[in-house]
């Protein structure tokens, strides 16, 4: 079911789970902001996700609330993590989907990174 981001911040959502140590993830980056870690269902070679350690639904959302620290980290933590994951020279690409025309499943922003093979066209005709 994609996210309405007009709801409220869901608790239950399994990234806040994560966050809480409840579920486990393949951690990548940590710091007093953000998390970063494997996607369970990679879709690249490299599909890490960072993200917020507030709780927000969306880029929308974050974008509206969050706090200059908070967005600095996040943006610094998802440069950091392409990073060191080498894929500057080769190149990467940076997703997040927001609400139900994105096709958004899980209500915690985050933002994908792809990399370690070509990546094809941006969008799907
Ligand atoms: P969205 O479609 O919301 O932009 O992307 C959600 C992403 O979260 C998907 O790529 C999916 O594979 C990933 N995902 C969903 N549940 C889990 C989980 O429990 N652990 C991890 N590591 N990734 C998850």
């Amino acid at each position: 079911m994609p996210v309405d981001p007009t709801q409220p911040y869901d608790e239950s959502n399994v990234f806040a789970k994560i966050l809480r140590g409840e579920l486990p993830c393949k951690k990548v980056y940590e710091d007093d902001h953000a998390l970063a870690f494997h996607d369970i269902n990679p879709m690249a070679p490299v599909h890490i996700l960072v993200i917020p350690k507030g709780p927000y639904v969306s880029w929308d959302d974050f974008s509206e609330r969050a706090s200059d620290a908070e967005i600095a980290g996040l943006v610094r933590a998802v440069g950091l993590v392409a990073r060191d994951a080498g894929m500057v020279v080769q190149g990467y690409r940076l997703l997040s989907n927001v609400g139900k025309r994105s096709g958004q499943e899980v209500p915690h922003l985050h933002v994908h990174i792809f990399g370690g093979e070509p990546l094809g066209p941006m969008l799907a005709r």
